[in-house]
């Protein structure tokens, strides 16, 4: 496995959640390889209920830099849940994502054509590394 390294490039908070008052906050960066940038990254949870709202994390993986386009990119979409066993990501459909309509992306990829294939490996290396190294999401990984 290639090393990965995340940048943190930004953060917001919006809401409050309708459904129970608390802030929901999005961090967003870009992951890169020994290349170059080779994803970004948005993850998307409410603050102190990360046990009941399952947090997202939106990823558009790809080509970045001179020459590119979106249509060398593409998104895949992950629902995140921390399990009595630890964290646990699942790839889901990309429908209801706002990342899904990002000009930077050529193609939002339903749940189908992600897993099995290799696309599928490729997001959860992405998404373990930006867990271990991304200090803003402590909260996910419980008290
Ligand atoms: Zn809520």
């Amino acid at each position: 496995m290639k090393r990965l390294e995340i940048e943190p490039t930004g953060q917001n908070d919006h809401g409050p959640c309708p459904c129970c008052g608390n802030t929901s906050r999005c961090v967003w960066g870009l992951v890169h390889g020994p290349k170059g940038a080779v994803a970004a990254y948005y993850a998307h949870w409410t603050v102190s209920r990360v046990a009941d709202h399952w947090p997202n994390f939106d990823l558009i993986i790809g080509k970045w830099g001179d020459g590119t386009t979106a249509a060398d990119r593409c998104m895949v979409a992950l629902r995140y849940r921390l399990m009595d066993d630890g964290p646990t990501f699942m790839v889901i459909d990309p429908d209801d994502r706002p990342a899904a309509k990002s000009e930077l992306v050529g193609r939002a990829l339903p749940r189908a054509d992600v897993i099995g294939k290799p696309i599928a490996e490729q997001a959860f290396a992405i998404v373990d590394t930006i867990l271990a190294q991304d200090d803003r999401l402590a909260e996910l990984l419980g008290e």
